[in-house]
Formats: structure tokens, C-alpha cells, sequence
């Protein structure tokens, strides 16, 4: 196999090792993540509602003093009622004190409106006060779990990290920009080993014989052209699944697949 095609491999193991250990995490980044957007939301809706609380409490003060003006007026031009020597005097201050009657129902009933609104937000405050304290107690209990992974793999992570830049250092840019393309697209999974299997042919005479048969791409599983395989076991250039777009190498270890391996034991 030609160097650079060796090293990708390489590269691809290392990075098989990255993506187990970012397994262990499973999901509790996401989780702490979607715990925090949540206390987040809660934390701004509380404020809003708590501003809103104090905004009611002012406005509810203000219509108070003004009913309470409202109703000295009142009584003033209630008292002039009674002094009043003409008509029309008497219609003016009569519609004064119709005019005055209808703001003081008005501002009481804005208060009564204002109190309901008040009301509901303070139960509305009160659940989402609970449910914030139960979302940061949830997301602690999950970061320090996240962070207690962190640094038992945090060592294994550099050192492999630092294998890996070692390795990429020798790779030519433009294999490796190939490599981290097709692994973005395909769940971190760039070079797979072509997988051939050999089945068992027993002679009349009792010889074993390993016919190959068909080959198939490690990552999807579809079939290699056969003319492609010699070329793939040399490793002299790049050769690429037809149908995933992988990169495809022969593998010692793992390519030869033999059926019925087990029986040849005995
Ligand atoms: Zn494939």
C-alpha cells in the first residue's frame, strides 16, 4: 500500500478511537445544552413577568391617588350643588360630576383588570420559580457527570490527538481535505477495508480449497467491481466505493473473511 493511503488508514483508526470516546458521552452534552436553553428561557421569562409585577403594583397606585382625587373633586362639586343659582350653572357642575363618576368606575374597574393580571402572573412566577430550581439542579447533576467524563478522557483524547497531527503532518493536503470530506458526510467513517469472502470447497479426496467470492465495500456493503480488486490489494492509488464514495484498501487483518473457518479446525 502506498504510504499516504497507509497514513489515512491510520488516521481513520485514531479517529475510530475519537468517536468511542466521544460515545461515552452519549447524549449529555445535548442534554446539559437543552438544559441550559430552557433555564435560560425560564430565567428571561421570569424577568419579564417579575417587571411586568412591579409596572402593575406602580399603576395600580396611580389609579388609586387619582380615585382618591377623583372623589374629593366629587364631593366639592357635590357640596356646590347645593349653592348653585342657575340652570346652567347647575348642568355644567352635574356633568362635571357624571364625567368624575364615570373615571372613578373606570380606574376601579383597570384596578380590578389590573389585580386579575397580577394575580396570574404571580401563580405563573411561582411554577416557573419551582421548575427553574428543578432545571438547574438537573443540568448540575448532568455537567458534573459530563465533566467527571471529561477528565478520565481527556488524556486518552490528547494523546491521540497528538498521534493524529503527527501522522496528518506527513499526509498531502489534498488527501486529507478528501478524508475529512467524506468522513463529515459519512458519520466520521472515510476509509473501509473491502471484505472478501472465501468459502469452503472440500474435493471427493477430503482437500480443502477457499474459493473468493464476491467483494463488498466495508461501509455500505455493496458490491466491489471485481477488476477493482487487485488494484484496492495493491494500494497504489486511491480507489473509492462506487456507491458511498469511501475510500477502499485491503486490510490484513480484517478484508479475508472465510467461511465455515470454524469446521476447517478440525
Ligand atoms: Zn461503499
Amino acid at each position: 500500500m502506498f504510504k499516504d493511503l497507509e497514513r489515512l488508514v491510520d488516521v481513520q483508526k485514531i479517529d475510530i478511537k475519537l468517536l468511542e470516546i466521544n460515545n461515552l458521552k452519549g447524549d449529555l452534552p445535548q442534554v446539559v445544552e437543552n438544559l441550559q436553553n430552557h433555564i435560560n428561557t425560564l430565567t428571561k421569562e421570569l424577568d419579564n413577568e417579575r417587571k411586568r409585577e412591579k409596572e402593575i403594583l406602580l399603576e395600580i397606585k396611580n389609579l388609586e391617588a387619582k380615585i382618591a382625587d377623583d372623589k374629593i373633586r366629587l364631593n366639592r362639586y357635590q357640596d356646590q350643588l347645593y349653592l348653585v343659582t342657575s340652570n346652567k350653572e347647575y348642568d355644567a357642575l352635574t356633568s362635571e360630576i357624571d364625567t368624575l363618576k364615570q373615571e372613578i368606575d373606570s380606574a376601579e374597574y383597570n384596578i380590578l383588570k389590573l389585580t386579575d393580571e397580577s394575580d396570574q402572573l404571580k401563580v405563573s412566577i411561582k411554577g416557573k420559580s419551582l421548575t427553574l430550581e428543578e432545571k438547574i439542579q438537573e443540568r448540575d447533576k448532568k455537567q458534573s457527570v459530563l465533566d467527571k467524563t471529561d477528565i478520565t478522557t481527556k488524556d486518552a483524547q490528547a494523546a491521540l490527538m497528538e498521534q493524529r497531527n503527527s501522522i496528518v503532518d506527513l499526509i498531502p493536503i489534498r488527501y486529507m481535505r478528501e478524508y475529512e470530506r467524506i468522513a463529515k458526510a459519512k458519520n466520521g467513517i472515510a476509509i473501509v477495508p473491502i471484505l472478501q469472502i472465501f468459502e469452503e470447497k472440500v474435493d471427493k479426496k477430503g482437500n480443502v480449497e477457499y474459493i473468493p467470492m464476491q467483494v463488498s465495500c466495508g461501509g455500505c456493503s455493496k458490491i466491489v467491481p471485481p477488476q477493482k480488486i487487485v488494484e484496492i490489494r495493491n494500494g497504489d492509488r486511491i480507489n473509492r466505493c462506487e456507491f458511498c464514495g469511501r475510500i477502499l484498501y485491503w486490510d490484513v487483518q480484517s478484508s479475508e473473511i472465510r467461511s465455515n473457518y470454524e469446521e476447517e479446525l478440525f
